[in-house]
């Protein structure tokens, strides 16, 4: 029985523009190498024909697979599902709208076959993107690597390669809200970068609109790090010292001018300010809290409705 040397997860959500497309440009790819290869499509709750155009490709070609979730679970879970379903000794994860150009996994494969267990993808350039999510997504980078203590590489999506036994490692976390660029960098073994532009869209619109972004935002720092709780005893400590200072001093100079130091509305101000405060570190106090929920109720990550082209049932059916 000839083993899979390569599996590639595409992660689809509303791409009926661009999956025969992208198909075809991963395809001839992977031909390229020689090698033995699957890509999975994980179709991530798809409303539109995305569906039907991955079964019709899957009829054609027994090296893809497809993975159907019950809805929409979102980005990182389709990723998750895919590796998990996957046999490969080394996994690419790739978009499915050819930002991320199919060329590039040649690459990734040379360097793994160095020795490197983990390969990522390094935006050098955005092309096609407006300068609000660049901008964005350039600046959440840097923020989420001042906040965390593991070295999370910045510019680097979710295209990337990985040694069969990093993807067992992931596989076995168990947690919800995921960040796999982190968990990546979290589980360490070798890793290194390849440069590459990123592209246009090949067609359709982004799937990521403000809401998903932020929330990815949000896993990806409470993931990996406590500090926006921290700063917040910080901040309140700041505070407090400044409360008592300033009371000392009034006291002292009601006491020798007799006069009236603060005005109702300066007091009313800083009032407000701080009740802002708290109640948006109260927010984030809760964005863990939800985030503790989510881990306790231990339920599964995704669904899966149905899967094709696999020759045997995967025993992961829904974890
Ligand atoms: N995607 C997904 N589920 C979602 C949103 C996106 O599987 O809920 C897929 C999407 O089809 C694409 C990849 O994730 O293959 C990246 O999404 P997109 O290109 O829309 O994000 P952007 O490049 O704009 O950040
Ligand atoms: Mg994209």
């Amino acid at each position: 029985m000839s083993k899979t040397v390569y599996s590639v997860v595409v992660p689809v959500y509303n791409e009926e523009l661009v999956i025969e497309e992208s198909y075809k440009r991963i395809k001839s790819v992977m031909d390229s190498t020689n090698e033995s290869y699957e890509i999975i499509f994980v179709n991530d709750g798809s409303k539109d024909r995305t569906r039907s155009k991955a079964e019709q490709i899957c009829n054609r070609d027994k090296n893809v697979k497809l993975i159907n979730f019950s809805r929409n679970f979102g980005h990182q879970a389709a990723i998750t599902a895919g590796m998990k379903l996957s046999s490969g000794d080394a996994v690419i994860v790739i978009d499915a709208d050819l930002q991320d150009p199919p060329e590039i996994m040649i690459e990734m494969i040379k360097k793994w076959k160095e020795g490197y267990d983990v390969v990522y993808g390094k935006r050098v350039k955005r092309e096609g993107e407006s300068f609000f999510k660049k901008f964005t997504a350039k600046a959440f980078y840097r923020l989420l690597k001042f906040m965390t203590n593991i070295d999370i590489p910045v510019d680097a999506g979710d295209f990337r390669l990985i040694d069969r036994k990093v993807c067992n490692v992931l596989s076995s976390l168990p947690e919800r809200n995921r960040y796999i660029r982190g968990l990546v960098s979290w589980a360490g073994f070798k890793q290194t970068a390849v440069e590459f532009i990123r592209q246009e869209r090949f067609a359709g619109e982004s799937k990521y609109p403000l809401k998903k972004m932020i929330k990815l935002a949000i896993d990806g720092i409470t993931s990996f790090s406590y500090k926006p709780l921290t700063f917040a005893s910080l901040v309140g400590g700041i505070a407090t010292l400044v409360g008592i200072i300033s009371t000392i001093v009034i006291f002292l100079k009601n006491i020798i001018s007799d006069e009236e130091i603060l005005s109702l509305g300066f007091i009313l101000a800083v009032n407000i300010a701080m009740f802002g405060l708290i109640l948006g570190w109260i927010g984030i106090i809760g964005e863990y809290i939800g985030r503790i929920m989510d881990e306790s109720r231990g339920r599964p990550l995704y669904i899966i409705e149905s899967i094709l082209n696999y020759k045997e049932i995967p025993e992961e059916y829904g974890k």
